[in-house]
Protein backbone atom coordinates (compact mmCIF):
# COMPACT_ATOMS: atom_id res chain seq x y z
CA UNK A 1 0.00 0.00 0.00
CA UNK A 2 1.07 3.77 -1.21
CA UNK A 3 2.31 6.24 1.32
CA UNK A 4 -0.55 8.63 1.20
CA UNK A 5 0.29 12.40 1.23
CA UNK A 6 -1.17 14.17 3.69
CA UNK A 7 -1.83 18.12 2.20
CA UNK A 8 -3.49 18.97 5.24
CA UNK A 9 -0.76 19.00 6.89
CA UNK A 10 1.99 19.91 4.59
CA UNK A 11 -0.14 23.18 3.66
CA UNK A 12 -0.30 23.68 7.37
CA UNK A 13 3.69 23.43 7.62
CA UNK A 14 4.14 26.24 4.19
CA UNK A 15 1.32 28.56 6.38
CA UNK A 16 3.49 28.01 9.46
CA UNK A 17 6.81 29.65 7.45
CA UNK A 18 4.71 32.18 5.51
CA UNK A 19 3.54 33.25 9.17
CA UNK A 20 7.21 33.10 10.70
CA UNK A 21 8.44 35.06 7.19
CA UNK A 22 5.55 37.73 7.18
CA UNK A 23 6.38 38.23 11.17
CA UNK A 24 9.99 39.00 10.55
CA UNK A 25 9.31 41.10 7.21
CA UNK A 26 6.60 43.20 9.93
CA UNK A 27 9.60 43.38 12.49
CA UNK A 28 12.55 44.43 10.27
CA UNK A 29 11.18 46.43 7.84
CA UNK A 30 7.75 47.24 9.37
CA UNK A 31 6.09 46.24 5.87
CA UNK A 32 2.97 43.64 6.30
CA UNK A 33 2.55 41.97 3.07
CA UNK A 34 -0.84 43.19 1.75
CA UNK A 35 -3.28 40.96 -0.43
CA UNK A 36 -5.79 42.20 -2.35
CA UNK A 37 -8.49 39.95 -3.52
CA UNK A 38 -11.49 41.22 -5.89
CA UNK A 39 -14.62 39.31 -6.46
CA UNK A 40 -17.15 40.15 -8.76
CA UNK A 41 -21.29 39.43 -8.25
CA UNK A 42 -22.37 36.50 -6.46
CA UNK A 43 -21.50 33.64 -7.30
CA UNK A 44 -21.31 31.43 -3.97
CA UNK A 45 -18.87 29.19 -4.82
CA UNK A 46 -16.64 31.74 -5.25
CA UNK A 47 -17.37 33.81 -2.56
CA UNK A 48 -17.04 31.03 -0.02
CA UNK A 49 -13.16 30.48 -2.10
CA UNK A 50 -12.43 34.19 -1.87
CA UNK A 51 -13.45 34.25 1.85
CA UNK A 52 -10.73 31.07 3.02
CA UNK A 53 -7.99 33.40 1.08
CA UNK A 54 -9.15 36.25 2.88
CA UNK A 55 -9.36 33.98 6.70
CA UNK A 56 -6.11 32.34 5.64
CA UNK A 57 -4.60 35.67 4.71
CA UNK A 58 -5.10 37.29 8.06
CA UNK A 59 -4.46 34.40 9.77
CA UNK A 60 -1.09 34.73 8.29
CA UNK A 61 -0.70 38.46 9.49
CA UNK A 62 -1.26 40.03 6.33
CA UNK A 63 -3.13 43.21 5.22
CA UNK A 64 -5.71 41.46 3.76
CA UNK A 65 -8.50 43.23 1.63
CA UNK A 66 -11.41 42.19 -0.44
CA UNK A 67 -12.77 44.40 -2.79
CA UNK A 68 -16.09 42.73 -3.88
CA UNK A 69 -17.90 44.47 -7.10
CA UNK A 70 -21.58 43.88 -8.23
CA UNK A 71 -22.39 41.22 -10.86
CA UNK A 72 -22.94 43.79 -13.40
CA UNK A 73 -19.75 45.85 -12.80
CA UNK A 74 -18.01 47.21 -16.20
CA UNK A 75 -15.04 45.90 -17.94
CA UNK A 76 -13.94 49.39 -16.92
CA UNK A 77 -14.95 49.34 -13.42
CA UNK A 78 -12.59 46.34 -12.61
CA UNK A 79 -9.98 47.75 -14.94
CA UNK A 80 -9.68 50.73 -12.58
CA UNK A 81 -9.84 48.83 -9.16
CA UNK A 82 -6.91 46.53 -10.50
CA UNK A 83 -4.96 49.78 -11.79
CA UNK A 84 -5.76 51.45 -7.92
CA UNK A 85 -4.21 48.42 -6.67
CA UNK A 86 -1.11 48.29 -9.06
CA UNK A 87 -0.66 51.77 -7.64
CA UNK A 88 -1.27 51.17 -4.10
CA UNK A 89 2.82 50.37 -2.31
CA UNK A 90 0.96 48.54 0.46
CA UNK A 91 -0.53 45.84 -1.37
CA UNK A 92 1.54 43.61 -2.93
CA UNK A 93 -0.27 40.89 -4.28
CA UNK A 94 -3.90 40.51 -6.30
CA UNK A 95 -5.83 37.85 -7.02
CA UNK A 96 -8.81 38.37 -9.56
CA UNK A 97 -11.34 35.64 -8.45
CA UNK A 98 -12.25 33.59 -11.14
CA UNK A 99 -14.52 33.14 -13.50
CA UNK A 100 -16.03 36.48 -14.10
CA UNK A 101 -19.15 37.21 -15.34
CA UNK A 102 -19.54 36.63 -18.72
CA UNK A 103 -19.95 39.95 -20.14
CA UNK A 104 -16.41 40.55 -18.55
CA UNK A 105 -13.47 39.46 -20.75
CA UNK A 106 -10.90 37.94 -17.93
CA UNK A 107 -7.84 38.05 -19.80
CA UNK A 108 -7.10 41.82 -20.06
CA UNK A 109 -7.85 42.19 -16.29
CA UNK A 110 -5.44 39.40 -15.65
CA UNK A 111 -2.59 40.83 -18.31
CA UNK A 112 -3.28 44.33 -16.74
CA UNK A 113 -2.32 43.67 -13.40
CA UNK A 114 1.47 44.19 -12.36
CA UNK A 115 3.50 40.96 -12.81
CA UNK A 116 4.95 41.41 -9.56
CA UNK A 117 1.80 41.37 -7.75
CA UNK A 118 0.65 38.37 -9.84
CA UNK A 119 0.00 35.94 -7.09
CA UNK A 120 -1.89 33.50 -9.07
CA UNK A 121 1.12 33.30 -11.73
CA UNK A 122 -1.24 34.20 -14.50
CA UNK A 123 0.31 36.70 -16.10
CA UNK A 124 2.40 36.05 -19.35
CA UNK A 125 5.74 37.53 -17.54
CA UNK A 126 5.41 35.28 -15.13
CA UNK A 127 4.32 32.21 -17.44
CA UNK A 128 7.65 33.24 -19.95
CA UNK A 129 10.20 33.48 -16.65
CA UNK A 130 8.85 30.34 -15.95
CA UNK A 131 9.23 28.85 -19.53
CA UNK A 132 12.95 30.19 -19.18
CA UNK A 133 13.80 28.97 -15.91
CA UNK A 134 13.58 31.72 -14.39
CA UNK A 135 12.30 31.07 -10.93
CA UNK A 136 13.78 33.50 -8.77
CA UNK A 137 12.04 36.63 -10.10
CA UNK A 138 8.63 34.98 -11.93
CA UNK A 139 5.27 33.96 -9.41
CA UNK A 140 4.34 30.57 -10.05
CA UNK A 141 0.92 29.77 -10.34
CA UNK A 142 -0.41 28.43 -6.93
CA UNK A 143 -1.32 24.39 -8.00
CA UNK A 144 1.60 23.42 -9.88
CA UNK A 145 3.53 24.99 -7.21
CA UNK A 146 1.63 22.56 -4.44
CA UNK A 147 1.81 19.78 -6.32
CA UNK A 148 6.28 20.65 -6.27
CA UNK A 149 6.12 21.24 -2.97
CA UNK A 150 5.18 17.21 -2.74
CA UNK A 151 7.47 16.53 -5.29
CA UNK A 152 10.15 18.01 -3.90
CA UNK A 153 9.86 16.22 -0.43
CA UNK A 154 9.27 12.48 -1.88
CA UNK A 155 12.10 13.14 -4.45
CA UNK A 156 14.33 16.00 -3.37
CA UNK A 157 15.16 19.28 -5.66
CA UNK A 158 16.75 17.30 -8.66
CA UNK A 159 14.62 15.32 -10.39
CA UNK A 160 17.89 13.49 -12.83
CA UNK A 161 17.01 10.82 -14.30
CA UNK A 162 13.58 10.20 -13.77
CA UNK A 163 10.40 10.11 -16.05
CA UNK A 164 7.60 12.59 -15.19
CA UNK A 165 4.42 12.67 -17.26
CA UNK A 166 1.67 15.51 -16.77
CA UNK A 167 -1.90 14.23 -18.31
CA UNK A 168 -3.33 17.82 -19.10
CA UNK A 169 -1.74 20.81 -20.72
CA UNK A 170 -3.71 23.83 -19.23
CA UNK A 171 -2.04 27.21 -18.57
CA UNK A 172 -3.29 27.06 -15.09
CA UNK A 173 -2.20 24.11 -14.11
CA UNK A 174 -0.71 21.36 -16.78
CA UNK A 175 2.23 23.66 -18.81
CA UNK A 176 3.30 25.21 -15.39
CA UNK A 177 3.69 21.72 -13.73
CA UNK A 178 5.80 20.49 -16.59
CA UNK A 179 7.91 23.33 -16.74
CA UNK A 180 8.75 23.25 -12.97
CA UNK A 181 9.24 19.56 -13.50
CA UNK A 182 11.41 20.02 -16.29
CA UNK A 183 13.37 22.92 -14.33
CA UNK A 184 14.01 20.49 -11.78
CA UNK A 185 16.12 17.97 -14.50
CA UNK A 186 12.88 15.65 -14.99
CA UNK A 187 12.69 14.15 -18.52
CA UNK A 188 8.89 15.49 -19.41
CA UNK A 189 6.29 14.29 -20.95
CA UNK A 190 2.95 16.33 -21.59
CA UNK A 191 0.07 14.09 -22.26
CA UNK A 192 -3.68 15.51 -23.23
CA UNK A 193 -6.56 14.39 -24.89
CA UNK A 194 -5.50 13.74 -28.04
CA UNK A 195 -2.63 11.47 -26.69
CA UNK A 196 -2.46 8.27 -28.14
CA UNK A 197 -2.69 5.29 -25.78
CA UNK A 198 -2.06 7.54 -22.49
CA UNK A 199 -2.16 4.46 -20.37
CA UNK A 200 1.04 3.56 -21.88
CA UNK A 201 2.69 7.04 -21.89
CA UNK A 202 1.30 6.93 -17.92
CA UNK A 203 3.22 3.47 -17.38
CA UNK A 204 6.28 5.40 -18.04
CA UNK A 205 5.77 7.67 -15.52
CA UNK A 206 8.23 7.75 -12.16
CA UNK A 207 6.18 10.54 -11.68
CA UNK A 208 2.69 10.71 -12.55
CA UNK A 209 0.61 13.90 -12.30
CA UNK A 210 -3.13 13.63 -13.38
CA UNK A 211 -4.87 17.00 -13.65
CA UNK A 212 -7.68 16.49 -16.45
CA UNK A 213 -10.85 16.92 -14.86
CA UNK A 214 -12.41 12.96 -15.05
CA UNK A 215 -13.69 11.36 -12.17
CA UNK A 216 -10.89 8.36 -11.70
CA UNK A 217 -9.68 8.10 -14.96
CA UNK A 218 -6.19 6.93 -14.44
CA UNK A 219 -6.53 3.21 -13.56
CA UNK A 220 -3.72 0.81 -11.76
CA UNK A 221 -2.43 -0.57 -14.72
CA UNK A 222 -1.40 2.54 -15.91
CA UNK A 223 0.94 3.10 -12.85
CA UNK A 224 4.11 2.11 -12.94
CA UNK A 225 4.87 -0.20 -9.65
CA UNK A 226 6.84 2.49 -7.25
CA UNK A 227 5.42 5.46 -9.02
CA UNK A 228 4.26 8.78 -7.11
CA UNK A 229 1.05 10.32 -7.90
CA UNK A 230 0.08 12.73 -7.80
CA UNK A 231 -3.79 13.71 -8.17
CA UNK A 232 -4.68 17.55 -9.08
CA UNK A 233 -8.08 16.52 -10.68
CA UNK A 234 -10.95 16.87 -8.44
CA UNK A 235 -14.47 15.82 -9.47
CA UNK A 236 -18.04 15.78 -8.24
CA UNK A 237 -20.20 12.75 -8.42
CA UNK A 238 -23.23 11.05 -7.02
CA UNK A 239 -22.59 8.87 -3.99
CA UNK A 240 -26.17 7.24 -3.74
CA UNK A 241 -24.67 5.22 -0.39
CA UNK A 242 -24.60 8.27 1.53
CA UNK A 243 -28.50 9.49 0.56
CA UNK A 244 -30.62 10.52 -1.82
CA UNK A 245 -29.25 12.99 -4.25
CA UNK A 246 -25.83 13.14 -2.02
CA UNK A 247 -21.96 13.67 -3.76
CA UNK A 248 -18.31 13.09 -3.21
CA UNK A 249 -15.27 13.98 -4.24
CA UNK A 250 -13.02 12.08 -5.98
CA UNK A 251 -9.49 12.96 -8.47
CA UNK A 252 -8.60 12.21 -11.61
CA UNK A 253 -6.97 8.92 -10.42
CA UNK A 254 -8.61 5.65 -9.18
CA UNK A 255 -7.35 5.82 -5.86
CA UNK A 256 -7.84 2.95 -3.96
CA UNK A 257 -6.43 0.63 -6.74
CA UNK A 258 -3.62 3.14 -7.73
CA UNK A 259 -2.70 3.27 -4.00
CA UNK A 260 -1.95 -0.81 -4.50
CA UNK A 261 0.78 -0.14 -6.87
CA UNK A 262 2.33 3.28 -6.40
CA UNK A 263 4.63 4.08 -3.60
CA UNK A 264 3.45 7.29 -2.86
CA UNK A 265 -0.04 8.90 -3.88
CA UNK A 266 -1.84 12.06 -2.97
CA UNK A 267 -5.93 11.20 -2.03
CA UNK A 268 -8.70 13.53 -2.67
CA UNK A 269 -9.99 15.58 -0.90
CA UNK A 270 -6.80 16.48 1.33
CA UNK A 271 -4.00 16.27 -1.36
CA UNK A 272 -2.80 19.15 -3.58
CA UNK A 273 -6.06 20.99 -3.04
CA UNK A 274 -5.11 22.64 0.67
CA UNK A 275 -1.85 22.95 -1.18
CA UNK A 276 -3.20 25.82 -3.35
CA UNK A 277 -4.45 28.82 -0.77
CA UNK A 278 -1.34 28.18 0.88
CA UNK A 279 1.16 28.73 -1.86
CA UNK A 280 -1.05 31.75 -2.76
CA UNK A 281 0.12 33.05 0.66
CA UNK A 282 3.57 32.13 -0.09
CA UNK A 283 3.57 34.03 -3.30
CA UNK A 284 2.27 37.26 -1.72
CA UNK A 285 5.18 37.19 1.20
CA UNK A 286 7.47 36.45 -1.67
CA UNK A 287 6.41 39.15 -3.44
CA UNK A 288 6.18 41.28 -0.34
CA UNK A 289 10.02 40.72 -0.07
CA UNK A 290 10.92 41.06 -3.48
CA UNK A 291 8.92 44.57 -3.22
CA UNK A 292 11.74 45.34 0.12
CA UNK A 293 14.61 44.50 -2.67
CA UNK A 294 15.05 41.46 -0.26
CA UNK A 295 15.69 37.67 -1.23
CA UNK A 296 12.32 36.11 -0.39
CA UNK A 297 11.85 32.40 1.65
CA UNK A 298 11.76 29.34 -0.20
CA UNK A 299 8.97 26.99 0.29
P1 LIG B 1 -8.73 22.09 -18.06
O1 LIG B 1 -10.11 21.64 -18.39
O2 LIG B 1 -8.30 23.47 -18.38
O3 LIG B 1 -7.68 21.10 -18.75
C1 LIG B 1 -7.89 19.72 -18.75
C2 LIG B 1 -6.79 19.05 -19.54
O4 LIG B 1 -7.05 17.67 -19.54
C3 LIG B 1 -6.71 19.51 -21.00
O5 LIG B 1 -5.38 19.73 -21.36
C4 LIG B 1 -7.32 18.34 -21.76
O6 LIG B 1 -6.74 18.12 -23.04
C5 LIG B 1 -6.97 17.17 -20.87
N1 LIG B 1 -7.92 16.07 -21.07
C6 LIG B 1 -9.26 16.11 -21.09
N2 LIG B 1 -9.76 14.89 -21.31
C7 LIG B 1 -8.72 14.06 -21.44
C8 LIG B 1 -8.59 12.67 -21.69
N3 LIG B 1 -9.67 11.88 -21.86
N4 LIG B 1 -7.36 12.14 -21.78
C9 LIG B 1 -6.27 12.93 -21.63
N5 LIG B 1 -6.33 14.24 -21.37
C10 LIG B 1 -7.53 14.80 -21.28
O7 LIG B 1 -8.57 21.78 -16.52
P2 LIG B 1 -7.52 22.32 -15.40
O8 LIG B 1 -6.13 22.04 -15.84
O9 LIG B 1 -7.88 23.69 -15.01
O10 LIG B 1 -7.92 21.36 -14.21
C11 LIG B 1 -7.78 19.96 -14.28
C12 LIG B 1 -8.37 19.35 -13.02
O11 LIG B 1 -7.66 19.84 -11.90
C13 LIG B 1 -9.83 19.70 -12.76
O12 LIG B 1 -10.47 18.59 -12.15
C14 LIG B 1 -9.77 20.85 -11.79
O13 LIG B 1 -10.91 20.93 -10.97
C15 LIG B 1 -8.56 20.46 -10.99
N6 LIG B 1 -7.88 21.62 -10.39
C16 LIG B 1 -7.65 21.60 -9.05
C17 LIG B 1 -7.06 22.66 -8.43
C18 LIG B 1 -6.81 22.58 -6.95
O14 LIG B 1 -6.57 21.56 -6.42
N7 LIG B 1 -6.86 23.66 -6.24
C19 LIG B 1 -6.68 23.86 -9.17
C20 LIG B 1 -6.81 23.72 -10.59
C21 LIG B 1 -7.43 22.65 -11.17
P3 LIG B 1 -6.89 19.15 -24.26
O15 LIG B 1 -5.97 20.29 -23.95
O16 LIG B 1 -6.47 18.36 -25.43
O17 LIG B 1 -8.33 19.57 -24.27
Amino acid sequence: MAEIIDGKRIAASVVAAVKAAALALEQRQGVRPGLAVVIVGDDPASHTYVAAKSRMAKECGFNSIQHTLPAGATQAELAALVRSLNDDAAIHGILVQLPLPGHLDPEPIIQSIRPEKDVDGLHVVNAGKLATGDLATGLVSCTPAGAMVFVRRIHGADLSGLNAVVVGRSNLFGKPMAQLLLNANATVTVAHSRTGDLPSFCRNADILVAAVGRPEMVKADWVRPGATVIDVGINRIPAPERGEGKTRLVGDVAFAECAGVASVITPVPGGVGPMTIAMLMANTVIAAHRAQGLTPPAF
